[in-house]
């Protein structure tokens, strides 16, 4: 759960921990975008990150990918450092080996879909399985048609991304990401690139899978009815930093913050 405290290491829960950030800073230039991030996901739990355009949240998302490097701080990623290695008792920058290794952990699905173009549907989701795990092409087919089957397109293995609507596409990208079995699937406004009248057969896809499987997903979105419908938790940021947090009844409905009630009156 999520904590503005910089206490470290010490949480009660700190072997139910899937992701840890420990005093993590992010600038650009002299702009500080995070400030000091504490917070842990545990194993299993759906969390939400809402607040204001600007606010750091994607940022939180692109360093679990490590698409960016945090100034200061740490992040771990089921147990192990994300951009660091322990050696001779220090800490200090990670190889690409040890991070690609970690990462191997995420799954992450962007508002542009970022689909292969030139590949069929099946393609798409067997790409990964078969070239970075290493996973057999038969069993790679087998696992791409039951997340196909899964996010309701089992009738498009064939089909060229370009031919389906944005919504499909989107689910093929879902399915995409969980052909790596991902412990944590990372989603960032995945259904702020589509038509309206596509983004609830996303949504209703991502619910089932929030659902029924027990994966660990951190989701930024501006859907506040599914954020509430899939939420563990729920963590407001402002300006960098978690401002409030907790169960979505609360913070949907009892919001302490003076900036949390501003912002939800606003999206609501
Ligand atoms: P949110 O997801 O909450 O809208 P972001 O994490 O995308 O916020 O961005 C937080 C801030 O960081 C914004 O002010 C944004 O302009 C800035 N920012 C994000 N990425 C970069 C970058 N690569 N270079 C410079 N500034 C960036």
């Amino acid at each position: 759960m999520a904590t503005e405290s910089r206490t470290p290491s010490a949480a009660p829960d700190a072997g139910r921990e899937l992701i840890r950030f420990d005093g993590v800073t992010k600038r650009f230039g002299d702009h500080t975008v995070l400030d000091g991030l504490d917070f842990t996901v545990a194993p299993g739990k759906h969390v939400t990150l809402i607040g204001p355009s600007g606010s750091g949240k994607t940022t939180i998302l692109r360093l679990l990918m490590t698409l960016l490097r945090p100034d200061e701080g740490t992040i771990k990623v089921a147990g192990d450092y994300l951009t660091h290695e322990e050696r001779n008792g220090r800490l200090v920058p990670a190889g690409e080996k040890h991070t690609r290794e970690v990462r191997k952990h995420i799954g992450m699905v962007f508002q542009q879909f970022n689909l292969f173009p030139n590949m069929r549907v099946l393609r798409n989701v067997m790409e990964a399985p078969v070239h970075v795990l290493g996973l057999g092409k038969d069993a790679a087919r087998e696992r791409a048609r039951e997340l196909l089957d899964l996010v309701g397109l089992g009738d498009r293995c064939d089909a060229y991304p370009t031919q389906l609507s944005g919504g499909q596409q989107q689910r093929v990208a879902i399915a995409r990401a969980l052909a790596m079995r991902p412990q944590v699937l990372l989603l960032d406004e995945v259904t702020s690139a589509l038509d309206p009248e596509l983004v609830a057969g996303v949504l209703d896809v991502l619910r089932d899978i929030a659902h029924t499987t027990d994966i660990t997903m951190l989701c930024v979105t501006h859907e506040m009815s599914f954020a509430r419908d899939i939420s563990d938790d729920v963590l407001m940021f402002d300006a960098g930093r978690v401002i409030e947090s907790g169960p979505p009844e609360k913070i949907f409905t009892e919001p302490e913050h003076e900036r949390t009630r501003e912002f939800l009156s606003a999206v609501l």
